[in-house]
């Protein structure tokens, strides 16, 4: 099924659903990916410390599809912060996918204490405007990181890519995110698939639908008009996970879904973690 597009805030499009290779190991991805691919999916979302780019790399060589029409992101870990390490971590992401550019290039981790992300992204600014990064942005901001980010560079980021479910609803950074025109990403939009998909209301809205608990919450986090990346290996799951353009949730399956927000996170405090 086709995927429609994000327009992010510089013109360039997005797919709003794409596959996450997070803990795929690097000789699992190819095969992951490429079942992706088939099923339909165009934008893929790894990064640097998940240590499989040269598997999605071969993938996306395999696959044959026409490099316009992909989307490939990938994100610089947290020991390569700082200007020079920065255009020396993008080189070695883009030998290791194989590729010539990559459509959006983010910032994994703010580090807010080590005070260097903004060296980072005008590193970031230097590789947009050399074309090898289609876009640029960052990840795990709070609005007060992208706050001083702006003040001091000239590209607003083109997406915020934060964790983000029925349990961590994240309202003020949507909204703050809609403000500047950053287009929010969900990380993790199935929770991790633990608890969440067992929630009664999610389950009685996916049996009302005829569609399991996966679809419906994806289908909540494109109705609010985010991006989502849904991770699996199972090949059944990866289908099941985009075949989620032919039905829709109504106000009140929307509304009990946002009901739910427990201001819960299941990962790290973007405040305080600095793991290098
Ligand atoms: P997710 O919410 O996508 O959940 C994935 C898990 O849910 C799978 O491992 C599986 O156990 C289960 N699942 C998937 N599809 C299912 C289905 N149809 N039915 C039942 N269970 C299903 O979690 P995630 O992998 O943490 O997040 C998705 C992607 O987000 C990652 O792969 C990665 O690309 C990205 N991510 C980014 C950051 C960041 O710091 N920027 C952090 C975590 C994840």
């Amino acid at each position: 099924s086709k995927v429609p597009p994000i327009i992010l805030n510089n013109g360039v499009e997005m797919p709003q659903l794409g596959f996450g290779v997070w803990q795929v190991p690097d000789g699992e991805a190819e095969s992951a990916v490429a079942t992706a691919l088939e099923a339909g999916y165009r934008s893929i979302d790894t990064a640097a410390i998940y240590g499989n780019e040269e598997g999605v790399g071969k993938a996306v060589a395999a696959s044959g599809i026409p490099r316009e029409d992909l989307f490939v992101t990938t994100k610089l870990w947290n020991s390569d912060h700082g200007y020079d390490s920065a255009l020396r971590a993008f080189d070695a992401s883009l030998a290791k996918l194989g590729l010539e550019y990559v459509d959006l290039y983010l910032i994994h981790w703010p580090l807010p204490s080590r005070g260097r992300f903004v060296e980072t992204y005008k590193a970031f600014e230097k590789i947009h405007a050399d074309g090898r990064a289609k876009a640029i942005g960052v990840s795990n901001f709070l609005p007060e990181h992208l706050e001083r980010l702006i003040d001091a560079t000239s590209v607003i980021p083109a997406v915020n890519q934060i964790e983000l479910h029925p349990h961590l609803q994240q309202p003020a950074a949507r909204e703050y995110h809609a403000e500047q025109g950053i287009a929010t990403e969900a990380w993790s939009p199935l929770g991790q698939g633990k608890g969440l998909l067992e929630v009664p209301a999610i389950v009685a809205i996916a049996q009302k639908h005829g569609r399991s608990p996966a679809q419906v919450v994806l289908r909540w986090h494109l109705q609010l008009g985010t991006i989502v990346i849904p991770k699996s290996v199972t090949p059944s799951r990866i289908r099941e996970n985009i075949q989620v353009f032919d039905f829709s949730l109504d106000t009140e399956d929307m509304a009990a879904i946002s009901a739910l927000n427990e201001d819960r996170r299941i990962g790290p405090d973007p405040a305080t973690f600095d793991m290098a």
